[in-house]
């Protein structure tokens, strides 16, 4: 019989429909690992079951921003019945004031080298409201996910090797959570963790998997080398910069060691867009270029793109480029959606200070800061009008069934293999639907539109 028992939920962001869900709560696995043995830990989580209150000692939330009202509330059923109540994850740590308004406690940052302290003050009665990481956590710390307190449904594995990164792109909060120091954990841990996994598919959940330096590179290939040695067998994504088309034993390692795919922030086919305030000029290179579908894709790994819509450099013809990009570029398979001014961004903080801002009535108005289905600022080169209706024009472009069909061919001919054709077809209908679901929401946007009451708000 364990003396005291802890619950960690994973809730779906907030107002959305359950969708599938592929992966575990990688940080939840992590916390119950650093807790413990005396302790009973269950994970729950609100994509296989409904929510609900139950007996325990402590309830811990991990949120992102599309999370957090979700987690404010069933932290208050929670708190309800007397039971103290511990927020983490990027929200918390960005929105610790408004976090501590709704939980008794807020793990601010990374949880490896606080989570024993903030047991330990539980245990005695010595809870304090803010658990605060200092300085970034040495990653031979981070322990291995306890898989068996999983629920059994996930599809795919999920691990994590480095943190940080010193991109400080305006748009992205990775700096702002961990730092521009680019940490790794130790291949062997790494391979040992991917190893023990259940699942034969895994998402490598790094920012940046191959890092920048040649040290990070080699060290990245040192990964691949081992991952073939110890024949593990798995196959894996990833998300990398473009960097990584540059290095033809990188990607051959690679997809020895079980990559099928890749992730690029491409954020934008406009030099101009790179080189502004986005602060992405590394990509200028490699857009200019156009060759890094093709230079990938030959040693069997597929690209995924994201591309950003609505940047200040973006003029009302940033639809058309971005189609145009995307057929140059030969990406068979891309996200696209406007620009989200995510909490801890520098974005967000220029766009406060600029009052561009549409949605500010926080914490409620964080409802909205999730896929991009409602514009959330007043864009520099056109209005708001304008970018839905561009992004809905694009949207119809790029997941019309000819469409699909033309970038699956495209991609045959690019990579030489059906196979991955095959794939970019079948990934490009699940998407359409997505983008269904995002194009329904943004004529409803248009339909009830209060862009006129929420700009005179901002304007004053
Ligand atoms: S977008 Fe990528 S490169 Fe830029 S800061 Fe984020 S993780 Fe780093």
């Amino acid at each position: 019989m364990k003396k005291y028992k802890l619950v960690l939920w994973n809730l779906i962001p907030f107002g959305m429909e359950k969708s599938d869900r592929k992966y575990p709560p990688l940080n939840l696995g992590i916390i119950a690992s650093l807790t413990p043995p005396h302790w009973e830990v269950v994970i729950r989580d609100e994509y296989f079951e409904e929510f609900k209150t139950e007996p325990c000692d402590i309830v811990g939330f991990t949120a992102m921003t599309s999370h957090a009202l979700g987690a404010y509330e069933a932290a208050g059923e929670f708190k309800k019945m007397g039971i103290v109540t511990v927020m983490g994850g990027v929200h918390a740590t960005i929105c610790t004031e408004e976090a501590l308004a709704h939980v008794d406690a807020v793990i601010k940052g990374e949880a490896e080298e606080l989570w024993g302290e903030f047991i330990g003050d539980f245990e005695n009665n010595q809870l304090k409201r803010l658990y605060f990481c200092a300085k970034p956590v040495n990653l031979n710390k981070v322990p291995k996910q306890a898989f068996h307190l999983y629920n059994s449904n996930y599809q795919w594995g999920i691990v994590q090797t480095t943190r940080g990164c010193a991109g400080n792109c305006e748009f992205c909060v990775v700096t702002s959570i961990f730092g521009a120091t680019y940490r790794k954990r130790p291949i062997e841990a790494v391979v040992g963790e991917i190893q023990d996994m259940p699942q034969n598919r895994l998402f490598i959940a790094d920012d940046n998997l191959i890092g920048f330096s040649n040290e990070d590179h080699n060290r990245f290939k040192d990964l691949c080398r081992l991952l073939i040695n110890k024949n593990v067998n798995k196959i894996w994504i990833t998300q990398v910069p473009l960097q990584f088309s540059d290095d033809e034993k990188m990607m051959d390692l690679a997809y020895k060691a079980g990559c099928r795919g890749v992730f690029i922030g491409i954020e934008s086919g406009s030099v101009e867009v790179l080189a502004g305030k986005m602060k992405k000029h590394m990509n200028v290179k490699y857009v200019k270029e156009g060759n890094f579908v093709e230079k990938i894709n030959k040693h069997g790994i597929q690209v995924f793109g994201s591309l950003i819509l609505g940047n200040d450099e973006d003029g009302k013809d940033c639809f058309r480029l971005t189609y145009s990009a995307i057929k140059r570029l030969k990406l068979a398979m891309v996200h696209v959606s406007p620009l989200v001014p995510f909490p801890g961004t520098p974005l967000f903080k220029r766009l406060i200070a600029e009052n561009r801002l549409l949605y500010t009535d926080f914490p409620n108005d964080w409802r909205y800061y999730r896929k991009a289905e409602i514009i959330l600022f007043k864009p520099a080169k056109m209005n708001v009008q304008e970018l839905n209706e561009g992004t809905l024009w694009l949207y119809e472009k790029l997941f019309s069934l000819s469409s699909i069909i033309s970038r699956a061919i495209s991609s045959y001919f690019t990579s030489g293999n059906l196979k991955t054709a095959m794939i970019a077809y079948k990934v490009n209908l699940e998407y359409r639907k997505t983008y269904k679901e995002c194009s329904r929401l943004i004529k409803e946007q248009l339909k009830n539109s209060n862009f006129d009451s929420q700009l005179d708000k901002i304007s004053g």
